[in-house]
């Protein structure tokens, strides 16, 4: 068994974000195309016999004495206690797996938190692979989105990665293995988004529903254009009607050479889709130039 292993939690975008139903228990019912995103946090776990010293980083805010879990971080914008998606994770397994051993958790923050961008999913996913290895548990991925679904419905897309059509409550996931080439430039203005604010205010019936389907035959024939032309988040008419800041930065993408623009999640993060790097590198410069106060970043998207 390994003492100490590392993870990367990678960010997703949306390509399509449609909300087709709420269920009795308060939850949606969505239709969404995934796309893991190279912009990531990195988990580093280690069993708690084997704890090591870290230096330079917050104090070790949660010990459970019950569960024996610490979390640390570079950061300062998430929270160090059981609020934290990775110690619920890290809680959650250690539970179901009657481990009695403890272990610490330290993430090291890239993903701009709530951005739309899954950076809590994506860390409680990290742990909940991270642990299966460290603890050598044997999970499947199934087993693991299993139980990463009662965490929120973007851990089971965290878990497997890549590119998906979730389904559900986000717990049905069809992988896409075929799409077309493409650069991706984000940019997450200094606005924190409250997920629950936006699908409380979200008013169904009086929303345009992406086309999923379309989305996905474009993706299918590699056609780009095609695809940039589908794009749509009907969860945009909340947040966008509150912060017209993000239609500015969608106009703006779409100004430097994006072929197509669209908020991601809840938002309040909006990226651009470039068809070459050099466009998306070109286009990150000239974003940062305009909006020095936002965070501007390109990556490239996961397979
Ligand atoms: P999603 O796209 O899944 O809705 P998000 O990108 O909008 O998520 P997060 O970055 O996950 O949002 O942050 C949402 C809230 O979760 C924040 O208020 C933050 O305090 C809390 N949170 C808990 N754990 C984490 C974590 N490990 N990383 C980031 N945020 C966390």
């Amino acid at each position: 068994m390994d003492t100490k292993v590392t993870v990367k939690g990678y960010a997703k975008i949306n390509l399509g974000l449609d909300v087709i139903g709420k269920l009795e228990n308060g939850y949606h019912l969505l239709r969404s195309v995934m796309q893991q995103i190279d912009l990531y946090d990195t988990i580093e776990l280690s069993r708690l016999a084997e704890a090591v010293v870290i230096k330079n980083v917050l104090p070790a805010a949660v010990t459970d004495n019950g569960m024996r879990i610490t979390l640390t971080s570079d950061s300062d914008a998430v929270p160090l206690d059981q609020n934290n998606l990775a110690y619920k994770a890290a809680k959650l397994l250690l539970e179901h797996d009657s481990i009695s051993e403890g272990v610490n958790i330290h993430i090291i923050k890239k993903i701009p938190v709530a951005a739309g961008l899954a950076g809590g999913s994506t860390d409680a996913a990290a742990v909940l692979t991270g642990m299966n290895e460290l603890f050598g548990l044997g999970h499947s991925k199934d087993e693991l989105q299993e139980l990463g679904v009662r965490l929120g419905a973007d851990v089971p897309f965290c878990i497997m990665g890549g590119t998906a059509l979730a389904e559900g409550i986000g717990e049905k996931l069809t992988p896409i293995q075929t799409m077309p080439e493409m650069y991706i430039v984000i940019a997450k203005p200094l606005i924190g988004v409250s997920t629950k604010y936006v699908y409380e205010n979200l008013r169904l019936e009086q929303v345009t529903h992406p086309d999923t389907e379309q989305i996905l035959a474009a993706m299918q024939g590699k056609d780009l254009r095609e695809m940039t032309g589908l794009l749509g988040n009907v969860l945009e008419s909340v947040t966008i009607e509150k912060y017209p800041l993000i239609r500015e930065l969608k106009d703006a993408m779409l100004e430097t050479g994006a072929v197509g623009s669209l908020m991601s999640g809840s938002g309040p993060t909006v990226f651009g889709i470039f068809d070459t790097m050099e466009k998306a590198s070109e286009a990150e410069i000239q974003m940062r130039r305009k909006y020095p106060q936002v965070f501007i970043q390109a990556a490239g998207i996961i397979c």
